[in-house]
């Protein structure tokens, strides 16, 4: 038998009319087998045969309106699995994934969005391989335009997973993929009619990075992070103004690595964060890390309840 799932304190229901989002990469089944190399993690944890209900076992548990993932290499799974649970979902794979190098892989990871399709109506997709100076990387977003059924309002919802690794070339060429993201997200959504806009993702940075501060300085939207300044975003921490201290903490063959890189953005002028779910303590996540029979991804998964505030649009 599996020992029990990381406990994390947090009510199954959601206040009533808020939006409640899940941020998640779960790890690529094909990268954490192959590529990554967590020297602490018994293989055995890494198995799909078990891995996967942990992973549909975190999302349940939880029970959000939205659902935003990176590293998906087994789409038709999750796909599957979810439409039980009445979620509809997108799919779009990065295009030269490190997967598909891989022997035995599942195809490539990427991104995917679900919404609960009994709330939520998918007024359009949109997809993009993400530009930098005006070139294709290797990286991709997901944009969706959804009605709010019990409003009736628009709502925006993006996710994107940045280009992994350390260095300034990759920082700058991160805020590069921000920018070409941020214009993305001016193309295809109508700022003037006060559309509240969510995007959340892996963006493999910092707060201290230069695409942190793109992302929140950005006058066309007005973003923010949700985690940041919460009182408990962290079990039992009090917190001042600050993201959480980590949102992935693994041991690899080359160190121990803690940080915050994940993030949900949304915009201020139409949404109000009413609640977050903590992370769990380094004693809960064990001198091992993640990934672990505990808990399936070396990435913790975010979930915000969201207010929608009244429009100043008088239109609506
Ligand atoms: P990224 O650099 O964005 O990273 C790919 C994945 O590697 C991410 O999911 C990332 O996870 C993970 N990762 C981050 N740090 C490490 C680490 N220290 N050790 C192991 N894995 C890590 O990849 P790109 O999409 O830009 O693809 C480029 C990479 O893919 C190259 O590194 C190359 O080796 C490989 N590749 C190989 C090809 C080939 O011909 N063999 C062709 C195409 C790609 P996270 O986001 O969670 O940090
Ligand atoms: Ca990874």
């Amino acid at each position: 038998a599996l020992p029990p799932r990381i406990e994390r304190n947090f009510p199954r229901d959601r206040p009533a009319d808020s939006i409640r989002l899940l941020q998640w990469n779960i790890l690529s089944q094909s990268l954490g087998e192959h590529n990554d190399n967590f020297i602490r993690c018994p293989m055995e944890a890494l198995d799909w045969r078990t891995r996967r209900y942990r992973i549909i076992e975190e999302i349940f548990e939880y029970n959000p309106d939205i659902i935003c993932l990176q590293e998906v290499d087994h789409y038709q799974f999750l796909s599957r699995a979810l439409r039980t649970q009445g979620y509809e979902g997108i799919y779009f794979p990065k295009p030269d994934s490190p997967c598909i190098y891989i022997k035995g892989n599942n195809g490539p990871d990427g991104c995917a969005i679900f919404y609960r399709s009994n709330d939520y109506e998918l007024i359009k997709f949109e997809t993009r391989i993400v530009e930098v100076w005006r070139v294709q990387s290797n990286q991709v977003v997901i944009l969706t335009l959804l009605r709010h059924k019990a409003s009736g309002r628009e709502i925006c919802v993006a996710t994107t997973h940045l280009k992994a690794r350390q260095g300034a070339l990759l920082s700058t060429l991160r805020n590069e993929q921000g920018k070409d993201i941020l214009d993305f997200l001016h193309q295809n959504v109508d700022v003037a009619a006060d559309c509240p806009i969510i995007m959340a993702g892996d963006f493999n940075a910092e707060p201290s990075e230069p695409v942190y501060s793109t992302i929140r300085s950005d006058s066309r939207f007005g973003l923010d992070s949700a985690y940041r300044g919460c009182d408990g975003a962290v079990d039992g921490a009090e917190d001042a103004g600050q993201e959480p201290p980590y949102t992935t903490w693994k041991v690899r063959g080359e160190g121990e690595s803690c940080h915050t890189i994940d993030y949900v953005f949304f915009s201020r002028r139409q949404l109000g964060v009413n609640q977050v779910l903590p992370f769990p303590t380094g004693e809960q996540i064990g001198p091992d890390r993640v990934p672990s029979f505990q808990y399936p991804s070396d990435h913790f998964s975010l979930v915000v309840d969201f207010d929608l505030l009244p429009s100043a649009n008088v239109s609506q």
